[in-house]
């Protein structure tokens, strides 16, 4: 018999699943160093990108993605998502990445979908270049762009900032959106979506991340425009912004080293977020569900305030 006593305290069990501060681990990771790029099959401890948890429910049925970055990170989750949402999915990485890429393209295909791995390197023009013909030609079509990838290196002090570090940033960040969007648009068509990975640093400079933050603004600022040129022909244009996410960019020296053990905790919900948190938003700004959604910046970023 349900009393109202064992009623509440059934209520509380639910509400405690569903509490966004336990939903998953507050994580103090131990110091530790990748080279760049990180991979994900060393990060510790190891993130969560739905591979047990996300549920699909179709949302994506017939449709062609890439997602740059999609090897690992939030990349990665996206990748998983889409899939689960009945899309297939081409994902681009750095050849050293060729291990989390192979993960990833293996849970595509579990799915019954096509999963294409296309290695290469951003800073290259011939590859940024060729990315969505690679995809268009085996994927039969692009409809999705997710422009994920992203290189970010704290450096304590501007004195100690190259210009080389700085070029390759804005090269990997922002640059790199500008060639692959316009070489995939001749391919989009009505209907399709473009989502840019921006980043909380955009609004909220981190004074370690001068260049990143100062490439996340501009994403900011080329999607809000690109959106409006767009609409029109019926190609949606979102971005998503993630706060503190626990993915390898932050151990190939994304952060100081002295951060790591609190890598998150200084956000409202008081801990990192994992990379599957990110894949809804992604989704729904994909899905036809968001139509009336162009030129938005969703925030998924633990609580940290937004302009
Ligand atoms: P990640 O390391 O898993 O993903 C970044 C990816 O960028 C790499 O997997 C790599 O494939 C790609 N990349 C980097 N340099 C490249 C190059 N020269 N050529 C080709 N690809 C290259 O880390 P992540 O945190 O999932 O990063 C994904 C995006 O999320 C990035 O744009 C990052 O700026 C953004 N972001 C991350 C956080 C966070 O806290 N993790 C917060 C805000 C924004
Ligand atoms: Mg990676």
């Amino acid at each position: 018999m349900t009393t109202p006593e064992s009623a509440s305290q059934g209520n509380e069990a639910q509400l405690s699943l569903d509490n966004p501060v336990t939903r998953h681990p507050k994580i103090s990771p131990p110091k530790q160093d990748q080279p760049e790029p990180g991979l994900d099959a060393k990060l510790e401890p190891t993130a969560d990108h739905g591979e047990t948890s996300y549920v699909g429910t179709g949302r994506l049925k017939g449709r062609k993605a890439l997602i740059t970055g999609g090897d690992s990170g939030i990349g990665a989750a996206v990748a998983i998502a889409f899939a689960r949402e009945g899309a297939d999915v081409a994902i681009a990485y750095l050849p050293a990445e060729a291990e989390d890429a192979a993960k990833i393209i293996s849970l595509i295909e579990a799915e019954g979908r096509v999963g294409i791995g296309l290695p290469g390197d951003l800073l290259d023009e011939d590859y940024r270049n060729s990315l969505a013909d690679m995809v268009a030609e085996k994927l039969g079509g692009l409809d999705i762009l997710v422009n994920n990838a992203g290189k970010q290196i704290a450096i304590e002090k501007l004195e100690d900032l190259s210009d080389k570090q700085v070029m390759e940033t804005f090269q990997i960040n922002i640059l790199a959106m500008y060639t692959i969007t316009r070489a995939a648009l001749k391919h989009l068509p009505d209907g399709a979506s473009i989502i840019n990975t921006t980043s909380v640093q955009a609004y909220d400079p981190s004074p370690t991340l001068l260049d990143y933050a100062s490439t996340k603004a501009a994403i900011n600022a080329f999607t809000k425009g690109l959106a409006v040129q767009l609409a029109p022909r019926g190609i949606r244009v979102n971005g998503v912004a993630p706060g503190p996410i626990w993915t390898p960019l932050q151990v190939s020296d994304g952060q100081p080293k002295d951060k790591l053990p609190t890598f998150g905790h200084n956000v409202p919900l008081g801990r990192a977020g994992q990379p599957v948190e990110l894949a809804p938003a992604y989704v729904f700004l994909a899905s036809a569900e968001s139509s009336y959604v162009v030129g938005e910046t969703l925030n998924v970023n633990g609580g940290k305030s937004t302009p």
